[in-house]
C-alpha cells in the first residue's frame, strides 16, 4: 500500500500518517520527492485504504506488482548503491572488470592494474566458481578471497566476487568483500537471499538463465525485504533456442527494469554472448538501453584461462573496448 501526500502536506500531517502505519503494526517507508510518498511495509492485506485518508493525504493505493520494496511505485528516485567508494546507479555507468576466476596472486594483480588503468572502477574475479562440469576448475576458494583482498589494498579498487552458499558468509565477512555476487544459477537460492538481506554490503544479483523479469525482481525483493537495500541487478543473458552464441542478452529487460524498479541494473555481455567479438557492440547496446554499468571479463592471457577462455578479453582488447564506450559514458 502506498500513501501519496498532497504537495501542501505539513510535517505534522506526514507524521500522523507514519504514526498510524506503526500503530497498525507495519513499518513506513518515506520517500520524499516533489510530494511525499509513504510506502507501507509488511502485510497490508488486512488494512483498509480509507483508514489512511487522513488530513494532507491525496491518495491511498495498492501496489500493483508482487514486489514492492524493489518497485518504482514504492521508491521513485533511482537508487544509488555504494561498492566500496564507487557509486552504482549515480548516472555515470560503472565498469566492473577482471578475470572470470582468480587463478594466481600475480594473474589477479596484473589484471587489476590493467583494467583499472583502462578505466574499470570495480575488480571482478571468482574465488568460488559454479561450473557446469564437476571436473572443471572450481576456483581457489578462500585463497582466492585472500588474493582479492590483497589486490584491493595494493591497487585501491573495490571487489566483487561470487558467493555460492550460506556456508561462505563468514569467509566473505572475514575478507570484507565489497560486493557479493549472486550467480545466475543461484538467483532463486532463497535461503541465501534472506541471509544477504541481513548484511550491510552491496549484492550483485544476476538474472537466472530462464527467469522471468518478475521472478528476477522478486529475488531482489527477498534481499530488500530482509533489510538490505543495496541491490544491483545484472542481466547476463537468457537461454533460448539460439545456439550461435552462449545466451541472448535481453536488453528489453534492462529497459523494462529501469521502468519497473529504482534499482540499478548492469549488463554482462561476456556471459551473455560468450563470444569476444560480440562484446563491444553488445556493451554499447547495453549502455544505450539504459544499463547503469557493465560486467566484463578480462584476463592477462585468455588462452591459458582456467575458465571461460573464449570470452575473456586481453587487457589490450579491454582498453580498446573502453575507448569505444567513451561517447556513452
Ligand atoms: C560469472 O560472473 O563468473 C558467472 C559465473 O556468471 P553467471 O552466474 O552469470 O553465469
Ligand atoms: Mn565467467
Amino acid at each position: 500500500m502506498i500513501i501519496l501526500m498532497k504537495k501542501s502536506a505539513t510535517e505534522a500531517e506526514i507524521q500522523a500518517v507514519i504514526d498510524k502505519i506503526r500503530k497498525a503494526g507495519n513499518e513506513p517507508h518515506v520517500d520524499k520527492g516533489i510530494s511525499t510518498l509513504i510506502g507501507v511495509r509488511g502485510d497490508t492485506t488486512r488494512l483498509e485504504e480509507n483508514e489512511f485518508m487522513l488530513e494532507g493525504v491525496d491518495q491511498v493505493k495498492r501496489v500493483s506488482s508482487k514486489y514492492k520494496e524493489v518497485s518504482r511505485e514504492f521508491h521513485q528516485q533511482n537508487s544509488k548503491i555504494k561498492v566500496g567508494d564507487v557509486t552504482v546507479g549515480g548516472g555515470k555507468p560503472v565498469i566492473m572488470a577482471g578475470p572470470c576466476a582468480v587463478e594466481t596472486r600475480e594473474q589477479l594483480l596484473e589484471s587489476a592494474r590493467g583494467v583499472k588503468a583502462a578505466g574499470a572502477q570495480i575488480l571482478r574475479g571468482g574465488a568460488f566458481k559454479p561450473r557446469t562440469s564437476p571436473y572443471a576448475f572450481q576456483g581457489l576458494g578462500e585463497e582466492g578471497l585472500k588474493f582479492l583482498a590483497e589486490t584491493r589494498k595494493e591497487v585501491k579498487i573495490p571487489i566483487v566476487t561470487e558467493i555460492m552458499n550460506i556456508g561462505q558468509m563468514d569467509l566473505f565477512a572475514k575478507y570484507d568483500i565489497d560486493c557479493y555476487q549472486v550467480g545466475a544459477r543461484n538467483m532463486q537460492n532463497f535461503d541465501m537471499l534472506k541471509e544477504l538481506g541481513k548484511i550491510k554490503k552491496a549484492v550483485l544479483l544476476k538474472r537466472g538463465p530462464s527467469a522471468t523479469i518478475e521472478e528476477f525482481l522478486l529475488s531482489a525483493e527477498y534481499i530488500m525485504s530482509f533489510g538490505n537495500p543495496r541491490v544491483i541487478l545484472c542481466e547476463r543473458g537468457i537461454r533460448t533456442f539460439e545456439t550461435a552464441y552462449r545466451n541472448v542478452l535481453d536488453l528489453t529487460a534492462v529497459a523494462l527494469v529501469k521502468n519497473l524498479s529504482h534499482l540499478p541494473i548492469i549488463a554482462d555481455p561476456s556471459h551473455a554472448t560468450g563470444v569476444k567479438k560480440l562484446i563491444p557492440p553488445m556493451s554499447r547496446a547495453s549502455l544505450a538501453a539504459g544499463a547503469d554499468g557493465l560486467l566484463i571479463e578480462a584476463h592477462i592471457n585468455p588462452k591459458t584461462a582456467l575458465c571461460d577462455a573464449s570470452q575473456q578479453l586481453t587487457i589490450k582488447e579491454f582498453q580498446d573496448l573502453m575507448g569505444q564506450l567513451k561517447d556513452l559514458m
